[in-house]
């Protein structure tokens, strides 16, 4: 009880030294933001109040309008912001000043890292909250008094070096003032005109009214509450500005007005680049829920599903009561339903801009399609999603070229019924892989997926409108053969005893490889290549079996099946030494040489030794018959 009454000295906490000492010592272009983070805590605390107050709770003054009020003096370097919000107890004070338990803070610290330079974009982008006013202020005095009626108002003041004393302050009616002497580099702050263009800049759209030295300065508009057509693109672009401190225009925006099955009004965004700094971001995420026009959750996380996260924006419900409490909004069937006919509409406007302007799709896709795919698992809107998937592939133009699905299926060959897709690290890999060889021989359309999730994604969809999805390592050649013929050069047919040796030619393949191969057997997707491995019949295919194994920290080399090409020149020289002695040194030789490239290929080969000695040993062999060549021809 003492302490409650007197003025007491404490050490700022070593995370909000270190805020601070960063905030002091450096410069910033745009200092001006310390004013939007201080009006931004005065409108959370308006919020705050008038949430308060719609639930029945008793708060001091109740009749004291919500306002913020600035004013600056020039002659005395004072610049004072003044709100009638929830104030804080003495002990908030404590808690909420003198260490940094809020987000901003936290976060600003964790990436800023060592690299004070990023500090300026970081304040810009995040805030640094009520430290940021150190930029400016070399001394600031916080009077506060919480809305709960019985307690008394407490004055805080520090010079933001080292500490700052806490006591008793003398009577106020409600909310914070905070006075600060300016220093004489930020005497611009003092300027009424100056402070009036940050507050249109920064804070325009704050709910409450803001006057600057008596003078109204905003403008108070719920603007998801204006009928659709009043309201003009830069508004729109205004206001997402202001919601998320971006620069940038938002590529999308979204606003809904639903009378069924729930009423709401929302008003959405894309913003036009992906977060760069995925960790701060999910605290980041979500949409601000109002029920009818009273704040009720910052950054709700209930309202958009995972995948459309990189969705910012406000939500305004009739339907929820003012009193809901934030545990229980998951479960609330309002919410859900909200939730529903957000994805639906956002799903419907995602589609049409991708028939308008495919380039602007492009754009949404690349920054944020990585994310965007993790909708697979949206049962509900199965369709609609895979619709807007977008894919690499096979045809001409390179990764420049975007496809989607109904691409793929408008230059199907006749009678094609399955979409075809092969994972793999880049474009390189996979025009080099085996497994495509007898689709680009036959120029069947190829998706190329490059991350993890695609495959993910087409394997849980299974199916798109009328069309199987088929990886190629699981697709019916023989079907496939149908479809088109192979064009190019064909090997002659083999001999009737090379045919009936070919037999005996695998099983002596088999039994080189021994327990390292599933079978050996004749293939059919192969062109280019003497052989490859595949997966049994039935098995995962080797990409998703291969993210498996990295989730597990399995590194055992998985049990294939080798595919031998018939008609490779290598395979019917092959088969011509088998013939004359089928226990030829050279044939093991090979084999083993053949098994570990083809292992190599699908990066499994871990111990390279063996590899090398063999190729070494098989250049050294063929250097005689090369050497032999050109001595024949007089070249050597
Ligand atoms: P953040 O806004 O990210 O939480 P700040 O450093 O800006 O971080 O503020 C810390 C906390 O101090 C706020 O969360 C709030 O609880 C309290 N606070 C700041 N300004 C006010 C104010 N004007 N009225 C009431 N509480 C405030």
């Amino acid at each position: 009880m003492v302490e409650q009454e007197q003025t007491t000295q404490h050490e700022f906490k070593a995370e909000v030294r270190q805020v601070l000492d960063i905030l002091i010592h450096s410069l910033y272009s745009n200092r001006e933001v310390f004013l939007r983070e201080l009006i931004s805590n005065a409108s959370d605390a308006l919020e705050k109040l008038r949430f308060e107050t719609s639930r029945g709770a008793a708060v001091a003054n109740p009749d004291l309008p919500l306002e913020i009020h600035i004013t600056a003096d020039k002659d005395k370097k004072l610049l004072v912001i003044e709100d009638t919000g929830c104030g804080m107890s003495r002990d908030e004070v404590v808690e909420n000043i003198g260490t940094i338990a809020h987000s901003g803070s936290a976060a600003f610290l964790r990436e800023i890292g060592d690299q004070k330079a990023q500090a300026e974009a970081l304040i810009g982008k995040f805030g640094v909250g009520f430290y940021s006013v150190f930029m400016a202020a070399s001394k600031v005095r916080l009077l506060t008094r919480s809305h709960r009626p019985e307690d008394p108002a407490v004055e805080w003041v520090s010079d933001g070096l080292g500490a700052y004393q806490i006591g008793p302050a003398p009577e106020r009616p409600r909310g914070t003032r905070i006075e600060i002497e300016l220093r004489d580099s930020a005497i611009e702050f003092a300027e009424p005109y100056r402070l009036k263009s940050i507050v249109q800049r920064h804070s325009n759209f704050v709910s409450f009214p803001i006057s600057v030295n008596g003078e109204h300065a905003n403008t108070v508009t719920a603007l998801w509450r204006e009928p659709k057509a009043s309201v003009k693109s830069e508004q729109y672009t205004e206001f997402y500005k202001f919601l998320t401190h971006d620069s940038e225009a938002p590529l999308e925006t979204l606003h809904i007005d639903v009378d069924a099955p729930v009423q709401f009004r929302a008003l959405l965004f894309v913003p036009p680049k992906a977060d760069e700094m995925p960790g701060l971001a999910r605290e980041e995420r979500g949409l601000d829920l109002y029920v009818r026009r009273v704040l009720i959750q910052h950054k709700n996380k209930d309202l958009v599903p995972e995948y459309l996260g990189f969705l910012r924006g406000v939500v305004d419900s009739e339907d929820l009561p003012l009193n809901v409490s934030r545990e229980t909004l998951q479960e609330n069937l309002a919410v859900t339903k909200m939730a529903s006919t957000i994805v639906k509409q956002v799903l419907g406007h995602l589609q049409k801009a991708a028939k308008d302007s495919p380039e602007r799709y492009a754009t949404f896709w690349r920054e944020h399609g990585r994310e965007f795919k993790l909708g697979y698992t949206d049962y509900a809107n199965r369709e609609k999603f895979a619709g807007l998937l977008r894919f690499h592939s096979s045809r001409e133009g390179g990764d420049e070229t975007l496809v989607s699905l109904d691409d793929y299926a408008a230059s199907l060959l006749p009678d094609q019924k399955e979409i075809y897709y092969a994972a793999g690290p880049s474009r390189a890999a996979l025009v080099a892989s085996p497994h495509l060889e007898a689709f680009r021989q036959r120029k069947v359309e190829v998706l190329y997926l490059y991350e993890p999730v695609d495959e993910f994604a087409l394997e849980a969809l299974g199916r798109y409108k009328e069309y199987d999805l088929v990886p190629v390592e699981r697709a019916d050649m023989k079907s496939l053969e149908k479809l088109a013929p192979a064009a190019g050069e064909t090997a002659p047919p083999l001999s009737t005893e090379d045919a009936e040796a070919f037999d005996g030619f695998l099983s002596r393949l088999q039994e080189i490889l021994g327990d390292r191969v599933d079978k050996v057997r004749v293939s059919e997707r192969l062109a280019e290549s003497p052989c490859c491995l595949v997966n049994p019949d039935g098995a995962m295919t080797s990409s998703m079996q291969k993210i498996l194994q990295i989730l597990n920290k399995d590194s055992s080399i998985p049990k294939k099946v080798l595919e031998v090409n018939r008609d490779h020149h290598l395979v019917r020289n092959l088969l011509g030494i088998y013939r004359a002695d089928p226990r030829d040194p050279y044939l093991e030789l090979v084999a083993e040489q053949l098994f570990e490239s083809a292992l190599l290929m699908d990066g499994y080969l871990r111990d390279p030794h063996a590899m090398v000695g063999r190729v070494q040993k098989l250049m050294d062999q063929s250097s005689d018959w090369y050497l032999a060549q050109k001595r024949q021809s007089g070249n050597a």
